[in-house]
């Protein structure tokens, strides 16, 4: 819920506008939403462990969006930090928190795959989440659990490259595994298992389906179409083969789900739209989508009449066959250019609009550094 980073391949050429173009004003809100954040519990997808906090990507360098301070980030963070930052937000009126729990690497101390962990994360060295899980609990703020399930796994795929999605040209992608390799549906299986298994209290699961603008062309893409319907993967069209790959990246999703629900069928459960790829194919894989999951749509930065437009069209789309959306906003991510005030007033305004088309949660993206002034600032309560 970022952005497509290189070397993956980034949702291909200009967003599709769907539908009408919306002017004038946006229809009015209907009632109050939900005030949520959403946080890693590590470092997330920003970078690995071994790399310094002064060498991330210059396009993470804004002030507003990163520290080369460890203790604005959140693996550095102790059982007293967290309680700090989780009555905070529930003191900016937050009531849910989704807690990324993986990412390029693992925050806490994994069994299945310790090659993984983020050795100096505090709740490998010292385990302290299910304390910090307790104390959300006590102050009202509901936890959910969230991974990203075959993207944003750097990590794995230096350990496991086989596990790679393939490009056109046969190499292997760097930041996302094929959901349709079987080893690779393992690996996703291990981290959800191991997390719902060693921490308890979350409200629900979140998972975040791969950001990946092309589909795959590894060997069990091909053996899977064609045991789907005799035919070679190869013959179909790029539109066809693109929609093919989010189909079964859905019915994997889907497979999830099922998991999930079999160990508690009281969480609930949620994912989040990749708008380059889904404006163009979300009628075609929205069927496989169970109804009961929740949607958060994202658009970050400012809201100028353009982005209007789009996320008009977006959330007419994404709410078109039934599923209830919520809308992720951000007080980091594309908004350093913005002064606080600036923020706060942008904010406001993207909240009253999509508010208008049955958005009932608004969720600001915080990732994995905290800026206390910042989040304050921006963190505006929906009306
Ligand atoms: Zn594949």
């Amino acid at each position: 819920m970022k952005y497509d980073r290189k070397p993956c391949p980034s949702s291909p050429g200009m967003p599709v506008l769907q539908g009408r173009p919306l002017s004038g004003n946006a229809p009015s809100p209907k009632r109050a939403a939900r005030l949520s954040h959403y946080l890693f519990l590590g470092r997330g997808d920003y970078l690995l462990s071994d790399v310094p906090l002064d060498r991330i990507d210059p396009k993470w360098r804004r002030a507003a969006e990163v520290s080369a301070d460890p203790a604005d980030w959140s693996f550095s963070w102790n059982l007293d930090a967290w309680r700090r930052k989780l009555d905070a937000l529930k003191s900016l009126g937050a009531e849910r928190l989704y807690l990324v729990m993986n990412g390029f690497e693992l925050p806490y101390p994994s069994r299945k795959h310790p090659q993984l962990v983020e050795p100096d994360h505090v709740n490998v060295t010292h385990e302290f989440l299910q304390s910090a899980l307790d104390h959300a609990a006590r102050i009202g703020l509901e936890v959910v659990a969230g991974f990203s399930t075959t993207g944003h796994c750097d990590r794995a795929l230096q350990v496991y490259p086989d596990l790679a999605g393939v490009h056109a040209d046969g190499q292997r992608w760097k930041c996302a595994m094929c959901h349709n390799h079987p080893q690779a549906q393992l690996f996703v299986f291990d981290v959800l298992d191991e997390v719902l298994d060693r921490y308890q209290g979350f409200s629900g699961v979140f998972l975040h389906p791969p950001e990946v603008g092309e589909y795959c062309h590894c060997i069990h893409c091909a053996k899977t179409y064609r045991s789907e319907t005799g035919r070679d993967l190869a013959e179909q069209d790029e539109a066809g083969r693109m929609s093919w790959f989010w189909q079964t990246g859905m019915t994997f999703l889907s497979s999830l789900y099922d998991r999930i629900r079999a160990r508690n069928a009281h969480l609930d459960l949620y994912s989040c739209t990749i708008p380059g790829v889904w404006r163009r194919h979300f009628d075609a894989i929205a069927p496989l989508l169970p109804p009961d999951i929740k949607l958060i749509h994202w658009r970050y930065g400012r809201f100028d009449d353009a982005a209007r437009n789009q996320l008009g069209s977006d959330l007419r789309l994404f709410t078109a066959h039934g599923h209830r959306v919520s809308f992720a906003n951000s007080v980091i991510f594309a908004c350093s250019s913005m002064t606080d005030a600036e923020l706060r007033e942008n904010n406001r305004v993207v909240n009253r609009f999509v508010q208008g088309f049955g958005v009932d949660e608004i969720v600001y993206f915080v990732g994995p550094v905290w800026k206390q002034e910042r989040i304050a600032a921006g963190s505006v309560s929906p009306e």
